[in-house]
């Protein structure tokens, strides 16, 4: 096995076992705050780091919140909660993600994601098109009487890369036409809704990322820029993993200084732009001559 293969393989096992150690902390009443903390710091101690900040997203809420120090978000009965993880180890990604069902039983619009995602890594082999993968998404969603996120993709991942510039969208394209290729490694991650089918983005960002440095003259601003450059160069960083650092309100300040630079990029809440209740599962795979890895 070459080394990149053990290590996506090792940050998938942390990825795993931190998936199946959340489930205990998942009921009525669980805040949002401590379930985040858990999920990251139990991949540090399992020998990896967060490849991203822990997505806890409930209902009409498909991604993008990640709770900071301070948020009284508490999980209520018979909420839809998506929990989506990332794990690296020497930048080698793990990313995947799944819906509970708090204090609940699993139901159609969690099958139809779930469904969506195992038929998705079904057709999965080198030589497929992007193309064919979404189309196994979009019929599975819809054949279950729900619709597919349209604006929200599964990617390829490379090294320190979360996106990395090929996307695995929820629905079929006939544009999308590029051909895997062994080796390749994918995050497929269908999103089903009750609601219209896209999500908008909603105030506030919880999670950032570096684009490029850029001289800022507010001294906290420029201060703030020098750690993300030190500490989050390439992956997405959270708003909590901040608030250490500086008061809240001189980090906020801090960080529309640094969006307006130019110097990072702000991540909006995404939410079902009709209300609807949201589904996600994902897993991250290798591409195999005849199949996929399922490394998570
Ligand atoms: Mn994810
Ligand atoms: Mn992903």
């Amino acid at each position: 096995m070459s080394d990149e293969m053990e290590l996506l393989l090792n940050a998938g096992e942390i990825a795993k076992k931190v998936k199946s150690e959340v489930m205990r902390l998942i009921k009525p009443g669980a805040s949002l705050y401590e379930i985040a903390e858990f999920v990251e710091n139990r991949i540090i101690e399992l020998g990896g780091k967060p490849a991203f900040p822990c997505n806890l997203s409930i209902n009409e809420v498909a991604a993008h919140y990640t709770p900071y120090r301070g948020d009284s978000s508490v999980l209520n009965e018979g909420d839809y909660l998506k929990i989506d993880l990332g794990v690296h180890v020497d930048g080698y990604i793990a990313d995947t993600a799944l819906t509970v069902r708090v204090g609940m039983e699993e139901d159609d619009l969690m099958e139809a994601s779930k469904e969506a995602l195992e038929n998705a890594i079904a057709t999965i082999r080198a030589g497929v098109q992007i193309r064919e993968i979404s189309r196994a998404i979009e019929e599975t969603i819809r054949g279950k009487g729900f619709n597919p996120i349209v604006n929200l993709s599964g990617h390829k991942i490379e090294r320190y890369k979360l996106h990395a510039g090929i996307s695995i969208p929820n629905v079929y394209r006939a544009a999308d036409t590029y051909t895997l290729k062994e080796g390749d490694v994918i995050a497929i991650e269908p999103f089903a809704t009750t609601g219209a089918g896209q999500v908008i983005e909603v105030p506030p960002a919880l999670i950032y990322m570096f684009v490029k440095n850029k001289p800022v003259r507010m001294p906290q601003a420029r201060k703030l820029l020098n750690h993300i450059k030190a500490h989050y160069s390439t992956l997405p960083f959270a708003y909590r993993w901040l608030q250490k650092l500086m008061p809240d309100a001189q980090l906020k300040l801090a960080l529309v200084q640094l969006d307006r630079a130019g110097a990072i990029y702000s991540y909006n809440i995404l939410r079902e732009i009709r209300g609807g209740l949201v589904t996600q599962f994902e897993h991250t795979v290798v591409v195999e001559k005849e199949g996929a890895i399922i490394t998570t």
